[in-house]
């Protein structure tokens, strides 16, 4: 059980002044869950540490990036390294070779790479790239899928956009909007329809290559084939979003569960090692319409920083099949776990996975796209997630996120977690529809 969260709550007041919502990316407010957000002042192997001394077992790993386990001590000897050379020069380094050797090693549809700094910049570049490469205006991107705040992507959003209950984002220009075709996931014909609407006109489709942001969504069989085909069919490209997946769900990302190529591909989370570092990469045809070499214009003062790369770096390469086989048989042991309790519980719940991403949805009815998601009972999250939490188990403060494990995760936390989830079931159960 964990204690007090006063220094949490003090930290908090103090940021809230200062800060917006006190938080510098939405979903860390708890605004779905209410209460306190933990103030994380330490990270070792499955564990954080709140501010008051609160120990947890984490369940979000950053956000996905800390496959490893927190302070891997040969990523943080990496990166120590690499800050006591400098810590960015603001020429090319002979790490950012190394790091886009490995990405196009492992992702063989990938045969040039631009680093950036974050998610975001990726998709946000490869929309520009493929509309520079095309000469067209418009993207289809599918309800749910989040792909960073870019302003023409932010249209019915996943992850906060969609935990805020937020349909797009004041700010965004109807043109910008207007250019974006948002349509179910998993849902063939509607993206065959787009096309024959719009001909001549649609310069990608971008999709998560399986969904993470509307809560663990795997693509139907056939869907990310048929998005290739009818692109390609009609002159578009298909852009994989493998910010979350990629070098998560394998070796190779979702590309290497399913080997359907993308034209272009974005990476962040696991290839940053934790720091801000992110990618965008894929045909050499067109990734040579970027700058110095075309004319698509794209730059970044930190990218490929050198201790961002470094950590990166190390962690692609620490990761092996025994990490990938750690990550597939914890994400299973922990969504049987949550199964058999929401089930002693007399939950109705479905346990739904994308590769080893986890999530939970509070109904027995399939989920296949955003809004049967949203259709599940999402108020018996709140309750369930403060049970965990306070039994020391750390999952995403939101019912549209997936729950990502750690390869550090071992017998003893996953006795934690089990300890923790029948009275979390019992509170999902008692919960009231508001
Ligand atoms: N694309 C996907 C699939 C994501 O999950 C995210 C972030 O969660 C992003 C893009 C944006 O990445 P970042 O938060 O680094 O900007």
């Amino acid at each position: 059980m964990t204690g007090a969260v006063e220094q949490s709550k003090s930290w908090f007041e103090r940021a809230a002044a200062v800060t917006p919502g006190g938080v510098n990316s939405p979903v860390r407010a708890f605004a779905a869950v209410g209460g306190t957000p933990r103030f994380m002042v330490r990270g070792e192997g499955a564990y954080l540490w709140d501010a008051d001394g609160n120990r947890y077992v984490d369940l979000v790993s950053s956000w996905g990036p800390m496959i490893l386990g927190h302070a891997h001590p040969e990523v943080v000897e990496a990166t120590r390294h690499a800050a006591s050379s400098g810590l960015s020069f603001g020429t090319p380094t002979s790490g950012e070779v190394e790091l886009a050797e490995e990405i196009a090693r492992r992702v063989e549809p990938v045969q040039q790479v631009r680093l950036v700094n974050s998610g975001t910049e990726a998709t946000m570049s490869a929309i520009r790239l493929a509309r520079g490469f095309t000469g067209r205006s418009k993207i289809i991107k599918f309800a749910g899928c989040y792909h960073g705040h870019v302003d023409a992507l932010l249209a019915q959003a996943g992850s906060g956009v969609a935990t805020l209950g937020l349909p797009t984002s004041p700010g965004v220009t109807g043109a910008q909007a207007a250019d974006t075709l948002v349509l179910p996931y998993n849902d063939l014909d509607a993206v065959r329809e787009a096309f024959a609407e719009n001909p001549d006109s649609i310069a990608a489709v971008i999709t998560e290559a399986a969904a993470g942001n509307m809560g663990a969504v795997a693509p139907h069989e056939g869907f990310n084939a048929g998005l290739r085909d009818l692109a390609h069919e009609n002159g578009a490209l298909l852009i994989m979003d493998e910010v979350m997946t990629g070098f998560r769900v394998s070796e190779a990302g979702w590309y290497g569960l399913e080997g359907v190529a993308g034209d272009l591909y974005t990476f962040g989370k696991v290839m940053s090692g934790g720091l801000p570092a992110a990618a965008f990469g894929g045909r050499a045809d067109v990734m040579e319409r970027l700058a110095p070499t075309g004319p698509v214009y794209q730059a970044g003062t930190l990218s490929g920083n050198p201790v961002a790369v470094a950590a990166g770096l190390t962690t692609l390469r620490l990761a092996g099949e025994s990490t990938y086989r750690a990550l597939d048989g914890n994400s299973k042991r922990l969504g049987d776990l949550l199964g058999q309790a929401l089930s002693a519980a007399g939950v109705a719940h479905t346990v739904s996975y994308a590769g080893n991403l986890v999530s939970v949805f509070f109904t027995d009815t399939p989920v296949r796209d955003y809004a049967s998601a949203a259709a599940s009972e999402t108020w018996r999250f709140k309750p369930f997630f403060h049970a965990l939490l306070e039994a020391g188990v750390y999952p995403p403060p939101s019912a549209f996120e997936a729950w990502f494990v750690n390869a550090a995760m071992d017998d003893a936390e996953f006795e934690l977690i089990e300890a923790a989830l029948p009275k979390a079931a019992q509170a999902a159960a008692a919960a009231e529809h508001p």
